[in-house]
């Protein structure tokens, strides 16, 4: 990874507090079981460890719901204060700025999308923004039963799906429909 991808992903001095970059390579590449692991070592403490350690999500939905948590993703808020980019329009709403907050679930778009994902599994509740939404997952990450399980594996692979659209419609100029992303989010949840 370069030193610019680095910088951007935020994720140096995360990696350095896990041990560094040669404790997350495998055969010279960056692992991101690797980091996972040593994730779930490091932050035995933090109180959604479980929502990240204990979840049957893939392992790059894992290691992108880590760094939302952190809020260390590159968000257009964060990018434009480095004058990598002249707008930090959302792009999948264009009405706020996009910032972790706005993205993860207070945007018209995603917004829609987590209530969708609460409505398949039942519960009864309307997202009310990305602490709030996190404050109930850890709470529900607690309990036992299959529908509290698959809760916290939708979580980390909406959370990934809006990061792959929202990256997309920035390199792509594409973004999926609602239907289309959420088609995606239970086809990966499904596994
Ligand atoms: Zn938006």
């Amino acid at each position: 990874m370069s030193w610019a991808l680095k910088k951007i992903f935020g994720c140096m001095s995360l990696v350095e507090s896990i041990g560094g970059w040669d404790d997350v390579q495998k055969n010279g590449m960056f692992s991101i079981n690797l980091v996972n692991k040593k994730l779930c070592g490091v932050h035995s403490k933090v109180p959604w460890r479980r929502v990240v350690c204990n979840n049957s999500a893939t392992p790059k939905s894992l290691f992108i719901l880590w760094l939302v948590i952190w809020k260390r993703v590159p968000t257009l808020n964060r990018l434009i204060k480095w004058n990598i980019v002249t707008s930090d329009n959302c792009l999948l709403c264009s009405s706020s700025s996009e910032s972790v907050e706005h993205l993860f679930f207070e945007c018209g778009f995603t917004f829609q999308i987590w209530q969708k994902v609460l409505n398949i599994l039942q519960f009864t509740r309307s997202p009310t923004g990305f602490q709030a939404e996190l404050d109930w997952i850890v709470k529900c990450s607690k309990k036992n039963g299959g529908r509290h399980k698959l809760l916290v594996m939708f979580f980390a692979e909406t959370m990934y799906s809006i990061w792959l659209n929202r990256n997309d419609k920035l390199c792509n100029q594409h973004r999926k429909t609602l239907i289309e992303l959420f088609g995606d989010i239970q086809l990966k949840v499904a596994g």
